[in-house]
């Protein structure tokens, strides 16, 4: 099999079997967003204890790539403290994947999880940190992913 068969099979696997798919119902944090293009739509819940992501789980409805990729990120997120999360890149998660050559069309089915991601951790932090200039870097990247 070449490596484009593998990651093709990767992706309808976690398509059909997606990790940390869920909901945590005493989460400290949850987040929404869709991409209307291809008709994703994504919510994000995490538990947070010291900083430190203990719990992620997301749900909703999406194509394979984007399940395969919401899979993937809260995998890399799982267990990783806030600062670690803030500095996941598109290309770790396009990377698991090989997606990183991905067509314009489909780069929002892949990143929409990290965006929310992103954007669940600005939310989180707009609540709990005195730097607003955090608050508001973390608002731009989550803003420019895509
Ligand atoms: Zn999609």
């Amino acid at each position: 099999m070449s490596n484009a068969d593998i990651y093709h099979e990767m992706i309808v696997d976690y398509s059909r079997n997606p990790i940390n798919y869920g909901k945590i119902e005493d989460h400290d944090v949850t987040f929404h967003d869709s991409n209307p293009l291809c008709g994703d739509s994504i919510d994000i819940d995490m538990k947070i204890d010291n900083d430190k992501i203990s719990d992620i789980k997301f749900h909703g409805k999406g194509c394979a790539i984007c399940m395969a990729c919401s899979s993937v990120l809260t995998e890399i997120a799982k267990g990783k403290n806030i600062d670690e999360v803030r500095n996941i890149s598109k290309n770790d998660v396009l990377g698991e994947l090989g997606l990183e050559h991905l067509q314009a069309v489909r780069i929002k089915c892949a990143l929409l999880s990290l965006k929310v991601l992103k954007s669940a951790l600005y939310s989180y932090l707009g609540k709990h940190l005195k730097n607003s200039d955090d608050v508001d870097k973390l608002k731009e990247e989550a803003a420019s992913l895509y």
